[in-house]
């Protein structure tokens, strides 16, 4: 099934939709970031980097685009936004998946779903020892490797006091969850000058 396409509405490049933030006018006449995706009305859509979001807050960006004024925070208030955002519902997802049990954890379980192919990518703690994003990345074989929440937040969401390392087995769920990991590890990665 191909993946719904949007315009980035700052560089102008084209990107499935769910690795975009998406913005509309808000009840207060002003751009607000809809990371939920269920506000109604026409949306517009900004890459999650720096160098978009800023130019994206400009006169011509979203404003304009939106039909509505432009916004007052700046690029790094809505990357802080949406990174808290993010994670928020990152961690929700990964609470829902745990409850229909579409979620294993720990290097063991997560290297044997991997080899049964029961999961095409990785979730690693955003304070887990290098190694383990190391030895997790070569176990993976091509398959993506993402940062995400610290140990202790997946340990509040899966149960264990602390979770290094989880996979989703679901895969529509495992696609949602993969979708707010890309945008969160990109917006992360910025080291908000706009050069990172
Ligand atoms: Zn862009």
């Amino acid at each position: 099934m191909a993946r719904p396409e949007r315009q980035c509405c700052a560089c102008r490049q084209t990107h499935p939709k769910d690795e975009l933030l998406r913005f509309v006018c808000g009840p207060d006449g002003v751009p607000t970031l809809d990371l939920r995706e269920k506000l109604p009305g026409r949306g517009a859509y900004l890459c999650p980097r720096m160098e978009c979001l800023r130019k994206g807050l400009r006169p011509k960006g979203i404003g304009r685009a939106l039909g509505c004024g432009a916004p007052s925070f700046s690029a790094d208030d809505l990357r802080a936004q949406a990174l808290e955002g993010l994670g928020r519902l990152l961690n929700e997802q990964l609470g829902h998946a745990h409850r229909m049990g579409a979620v294993v954890w720990g290097g063991e379980r997560v290297t044997e779903a991997l080899d049964a192919g029961r999961v095409d990518w990785i979730l690693v703690a955003a304070d887990a020892a290098q190694r383990l994003l190391t030895d997790m990345s070569s176990r993976a074989d091509g398959r993506c490797v993402y940062r995400g929440p610290d140990k202790a937040e997946l340990g509040r969401v899966l149960g264990p006091a602390e979770v290094g390392v989880v996979a989703v087995t679901h895969p529509p769920m495992a696609e949602k969850i993969q979708a707010l990991a890309v945008r969160w590890n990109r917006l992360r990665e910025e080291n908000g000058d706009g050069q990172g």
